[in-house]
């Protein structure tokens, strides 16, 4: 257990201020959460930090992690847990891959919200209803949609259990909740620690086991299905419900 550290930040799960530092990264501290044993970066980088970042990545393609057979399990999932057909957000739907593979699928109404315009003007083309911004700039409706993805997204955001709540008001009853992010217990991550690929201030912000990730999303209300995670898996994948 490292030095204890009171972060700048407070932790963006449980709102406790005390941390053990893990890593220190340029000026980034990567600590453990003393109280939830959430890992997160203190200071959270400012919004000119942020921006600067991404904009270095701006228009180059997200890696789809989530193409052909994967994401047709997805959706024959998400079938299969709503029994409906319905809207579906995808929350960081870059240039649309998810979409278009809905699109086939004729079960679900798609809707894509990124803040990366360029990628954005990609999925325009082909046609998906996408708009910009964050879930907190839309302005849904309660209740809107039955199932919500969140791929490789919820480590990025500075204010991850806010977007959950959001998230969890625009979610239908019985609608499900898809989150996609890397596993910080995978066994290059403790074995490579600072230098592992995913521990990256300002982009990653926060770092999940299987337990925090759970953590997280049921303190938004969510009732968690499972947590495909394991020591082997670089990523894992949670389903939850709304009940
Ligand atoms: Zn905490």
């Amino acid at each position: 257990m490292g030095e204890t550290l009171m972060t700048e930040n407070v932790c963006p799960l449980c709102g406790h201020r005390e941390g053990s530092l893990l890593y220190q990264i340029r000026n980034y501290a990567i600590v453990r959460c003393r109280s939830c044993d959430l890992i997160h970066v203190s200071p959270v980088p400012s919004t000119e930090e942020t921006s600067a970042f991404y904009q270095g990545l701006a228009s180059k393609p997200r890696p789809g992690s989530l193409r052909g057979f994967k994401y047709r399990f997805l959706v024959w999932l998400m079938g299969r847990m709503t029994g409906l057909r319905g809207e579906l957000l995808e929350i960081g739907c870059a240039q649309g891959d998810l979409g278009m593979v809905l699109k086939r699928s004729k079960r679900w109404r798609y809707h894509g919200i990124d803040l990366e315009p360029s990628l954005l003007s990609v999925a325009k083309k082909k046609g998906l209803e996408v708009s910009y911004g964050g879930i907190e700039d839309q302005k849904f409706d309660d209740e809107t949609f039955s199932a919500v993805v969140m791929w490789h997204v919820l480590e990025h955001l500075p204010r991850p259990m806010e977007t959950l709540l959001e998230v969890f008001r625009v979610t239908r009853k019985k609608g499900v909740l898809l989150v996609g992010t890397p596993n910080i217990e995978h066994r290059r991550a403790r074995a490579q620690g600072p230098r592992w690929k995913y521990i990256g201030p300002p982009g990653h912000l926060s770092y999940f086991t299987p337990a925090t990730l759970r953590k997280m999303v049921e303190s938004a209300g969510f009732k968690v299905s499972f947590v495909y995670g394991h020591i082997l898996k670089t990523h894992m994948t949670l389903v939850a419900k709304k009940t």
